[in-house]
């Protein structure tokens, strides 16, 4: 770590590229949409794009027009991008004139779709989404045929073509959760019915990461893997090297200060920690404002000079304290927060467990104080 840096998120672009290469031999003739929302997972949206598409991905994903209008801006003419998310007034014209496919939920949506692309002069590529049973976005089964209707009728005007017939798994980090057989099937379905009224899609896809690696009938034209992309496991029972993925990200700091406190003395807001012996206080210059919950406060783990150590107090909006007994440790030594675990350090993984969340939450909230340094790249 460069002796300058306070602290940084060390993003391995390799291992981005790699995750994607292994799970593209993972689901055979499936394409691969790497899911790239909210700034890649805290990864850098620009930067694990590219690394995805050198890995061999041939869509990406991201929630919102905003993300999908800065991958075309630096020039990432070529791949397909969904973006899946959208509020009444949505900008669809800025999505259309860059070639972005857009999603459909509902006959409100689909109208403004079909508005803006009328003042495009292109056709819509729009991705019809049914809600197979997570109750979140998507038309329920009753809403299907009525926002297929439209769609039809919409293609028949030369407004849209329907690219995509889409869905998302509530529980596929589960295995064998009952509600993936009755979501699969409900998919199939709705399939079923567009296809027969004579909707005729690219792709059908369904699968998140934890569907892409251990439930191929998911699998469908496409899969949308986003937190295996960054080389961790979506499932409880297994381990990124047993998925034969590499975790991508590495937060790390530099002690900003490092001194001797008597015993009995509290540490930090509210004096949650309390010294048990004479000891050595380490202050980390990262707090909650970064990204480090601060349900982490005693409890979240932390590696430095050579152990595993827990946050001594509460966790502050810029920094935290580490009880470091009597090892000899000095200002600018480094403390690694996660990483791979390959070194001893601690997993986002451990991160989420110890604090209540899952790894997803402790990745993506990194905040942008912390400067993102890429290796690996060239890719
Ligand atoms: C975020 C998201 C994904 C990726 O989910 P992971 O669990 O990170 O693989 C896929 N599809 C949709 C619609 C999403 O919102």
């Amino acid at each position: 770590m460069d002796t300058a840096v306070r602290a940084e998120a060390l993003i391995d672009l390799a291992a981005i590229r790699d995750n994607v290469a292994a799970i593209r031999r993972r689901v055979g003739t499936a394409a691969v949409m790497a899911v790239v929302k909210a700034d890649g997972y805290g990864h850098g949206l620009v930067p694990a794009a590219r690394a995805a598409l050198a890995g061999g991905a041939s869509w990406l994903g991201v929630a919102n027009v905003e993300e999908a209008l800065t991958l075309r801006a630096v020039g990432l003419e070529s791949p397909r991008i969904l973006s899946w998310l959208a509020a009444p007034g949505e900008r669809w014209k800025a999505a259309l004139d860059a070639n972005i496919d857009v999603a459909a939920y509902s006959l409100w949506q689909l109208a403004e779709i079909v508005e803006a692309a009328e003042h495009c002069d292109k056709r819509a590529r729009v991705h019809l989404k049914i809600d197979s049973g997570l109750n979140r976005g998507g038309a329920g089964p009753s809403d299907w045929p009525a926002l297929v209707d439209a769609a039809l009728s919409a293609e028949a005007d030369g407004a849209i073509r329907v690219v995509g017939l889409w869905s998302h798994l509530a529980c596929a980090d589960e295995l064998g959760h009952p509600s993936i057989v009755r979501q699969l099937k409900a998919f199939q379905e709705a399939v079923e019915f567009a296809e027969r009224v004579g909707i005729r899609p690219e792709v059908r896809h369904l699968a998140n990461s934890a569907a892409t690696l251990t439930l191929p009938e998911t699998h469908f034209d496409l899969v949308r893997p986003g937190l295996a992309v960054y080389g961790l496991s979506p499932i409880p029972d297994a381990t990124p090297e047993q998925l034969g993925l590499t975790p991508a990200m590495t937060v790390r700091a530099r002690f900003a200060l490092v001194k001797r406190v008597p015993e009995g003395e509290g540490v930090s807001y509210g004096h949650r920690y309390v010294t048990s012996r004479e000891t050595t206080l380490g202050l980390v210059p990262l707090g909650y404002a970064d990204g480090v919950p601060r349900a982490a406060s005693n409890v979240g783990p932390v590696w430095a000079a050579g152990r595993r150590r827990t946050i001594a107090g509460t966790v502050c909006m810029d920094q935290f304290v580490l009880d470091l007994d009597d090892d000899s440790i000095a200002a600018g030594d480094e403390v690694v927060l996660f990483g791979p675990g390959t070194s001893g350090e601690p997993t986002a993984q451990d991160w989420a467990d110890a604090t209540g969340t899952i790894s997803w939450e402790i990745i993506s909230r990194i905040g942008p104080r912390v400067p993102r340094h890429y290796v690996g790249g060239g890719t």
